[in-house]
């Protein structure tokens, strides 16, 4: 029997990722460090007596109210989602709708387009820059012209990986008319370039909010920054991701969540990271110096490299080193594809072969050719640039 779905739903594939047995994982952009010693001990503790029959707070209150603390904000600033996945579907669901329009970033994160079309919007591309950066101006132009009933601004961007100052978002805020959804999955891997020299808060909640609109919440009517605990603060597992934004959107989203949506354990652990969060500063220095080792290492090497704020690398070869890599490919695997392609493909198959997961874009429209490749821990970062060296010298002679 044929059976008939939304119609929304007709061109939609089920997401997937690669999931393959590999000594290395380093591509969903996860944290690959252990959880500092002391917040495991305390969910440990927590876990022994822990109300397992009981229902979740209903709006994840007991959350709600420590990371507005925590931003010295109010509770009606904050939702929770499962993951900030939950609350990106939830927005366009909101905000959109039949002959909404949601303006999303291109090269971005692919879910963007998704949920647009899963809340039966239409999608309306923005482009971002070579290198992957906004430009106001043009970006204001653009939905000046478009209107669109919600943006989607990712920054840093997946997958390029690029910071854009917080000036510049700010400037788009302030100018379009727009609920305005800013995406900042990684920006705890942002350098903080914004936080002004004499600001006198306590160190914790600076770098928080360094170059981030977290700092603007309150300011401005359509913003709502997006933040996540898979990412820095490692709980990709638990499912847990914040706004914190207007009262008034983030009401409207809430009217769309389910209530008990995010489940206690969930909570439970996210708050103890959350009021932690200080014992990540010094892992999260590490991953942001190892990004920057080893990107230079791959620019060395004869890659490009798109300049990265976050915890991964989007890379590709060219020139002499992408003929070598798709020579190599073509000889190894009796497959002929344009250079761009086979070149990344040498490269994926290869480091699977050694046990390294990374993420295929070799097919992408934009990035063709290209690999993304989490930041891991130094062991492991060593072991994915000692192969890629190897490589290089095995092609090249
Ligand atoms: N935004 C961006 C830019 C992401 O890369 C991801 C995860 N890959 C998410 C949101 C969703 O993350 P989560 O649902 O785990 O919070």
């Amino acid at each position: 029997m044929d059976f008939v779905a939304r119609q929304s739903l007709k061109d939609i594939e089920e997401y997937s990722v690669e999931h393959v047995a590999a000594d290395i994982i380093v591509n969903a952009n996860e944290n690959n460090f252990p959880m500092p010693e002391k917040v495991a001990a305390k969910i440990e503790k927590i876990t022994k007596d822990f109300p397992f029959n009981r229902y979740p707070p209903i709006k994840a209150e007991n959350l709600c109210k420590t990371i507005a603390e925590g931003l010295e904000l109010d509770i009606e600033n904050i939702k929770i989602g499962n993951g900030s996945s939950e609350l990106l579907q939830t927005a366009c669901y909101v905000f959109g709708g039949f002959g909404k329009k949601i303006a999303i970033p291109y090269p971005s994160f692919s879910m963007y387009g998704v949920y647009v079309q899963m809340s039966d919007s239409t999608a309306v591309q923005y482009p971002l820059s070579d290198d992957g950066f906004l430009d106001a101006d043009k970006l204001i132009a653009f939905c000046r012209k478009e209107r669109p009933d919600l943006l989607i601004i990712c920054n840093p961007n997946n997958p390029t990986g690029n910071y854009n100052e917080l000036p510049v978002v700010e400037k788009i805020i302030g100018a379009v008319q727009c609920p305005v959804i800013v995406d900042e999955a990684y920006m705890e891997f942002a350098d903080g370039k914004d936080v002004p020299p004499l600001d006198m808060r306590p160190l914790s909640k600076v770098w928080l909010i360094a170059g981030s609109t977290l700092s603007l919440v309150g300011s401005y009517s359509n913003l709502m920054c997006f933040r996540t605990f898979s990412k820095a603060y490692g709980l990709a597992g638990l499912r847990c991701g914040y706004a914190a934004g207007a009262a008034q959107l983030i009401k409207l989203l809430g009217k769309a969540l389910l209530p008990y949506n995010v489940n206690a354990y969930s909570l439970m652990a996210a708050k103890v990271v959350y009021e932690n969060k200080a014992l990540y500063k010094t892992m999260v220095k590490t991953i942001r110096k190892e990004r920057d080792k080893m990107a230079g290492f791959l620019r060395k090497l004869g890659f490009r490299v798109w300049p990265s704020a976050t915890n991964f690398l989007m890379f590709c070869a060219h020139g002499f080193l992408r003929e070598k890599l798709a020579a190599a490919y073509g000889k190894k695997y009796g497959e002929h594809l344009p250079d761009a392609v086979a070149s990344g493909k040498m490269l994926y198959r290869y480091f699977l072969e050694n046990g390294i997961l990374t993420r295929d874009y070799t097919t992408h429209p934009y990035l063709t050719g290209c690999l993304r490749v989490t930041v891991g821990r130094p062991e492991e970062n060593k072991i994915i640039l000692e192969k890629l060296a190897a490589l290089n010298t095995e092609v090249r002679s």
